[in-house]
């Protein structure tokens, strides 16, 4: 297989390391269940061509929440979207994007294929390998200086 032209993880197995880390996400077990927003955030910030730029803003959020404040920031940013988007709410805001490279980077420090290791995202060390995950992603998006 030829390297992921948009993460550059060598194997370009992405897909299918996606695939088996968004089953063990949904089974809700720990440690993969509390991480999801951030696993997904940090896949599709690193591979932009498949989700929506709409998005964008959201997943930026849930990995700065994450790297600041970890998961209970997360579950925090989680609640107010929730509570925005409610039928009582005032409706969900868009969070403040930060400012990144125009162009998308291809080089990441750390891919989803250094979190899945042997292709099974062992338990192990998982938490670990997702903030390394952010941290190179937020790295790598960073505008040149
Ligand atoms: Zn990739």
């Amino acid at each position: 297989m030829n390297p992921c032209p948009e993460c550059g993880a060598a194997s370009g197995a992405c897909d299918e390391l996606f695939s088996a880390l968004l089953a063990l996400d949904h089974s809700r077990t720990e440690p993969w269940g509390p991480l999801h927003g951030v696993s997904v955030s940090c896949y599709f910030l690193q591979h932009p061509g498949r989700s929506a730029a709409s998005h964008r803003a959201r997943e930026w959020e849930l990995v700065h929440a994450y790297l600041d404040g970890g998961l209970a920031a997360v579950a925090w940013t989680a609640r107010r979207a929730r509570s925005e988007n409610s039928h009582r709410g005032p409706g969900l805001t868009t969070p403040a994007m930060p400012a990144v490279r125009a162009v998308p980077p291809t080089v990441f420090a750390v891919t989803i294929e250094e979190v899945a290791v042997d292709g099974t995202f062992p338990a192990g060390g998982f938490a670990d390998r997702v903030t390394a995950w952010a941290a190179a992603t937020v790295r790598a998006w960073r505008p040149a200086a």
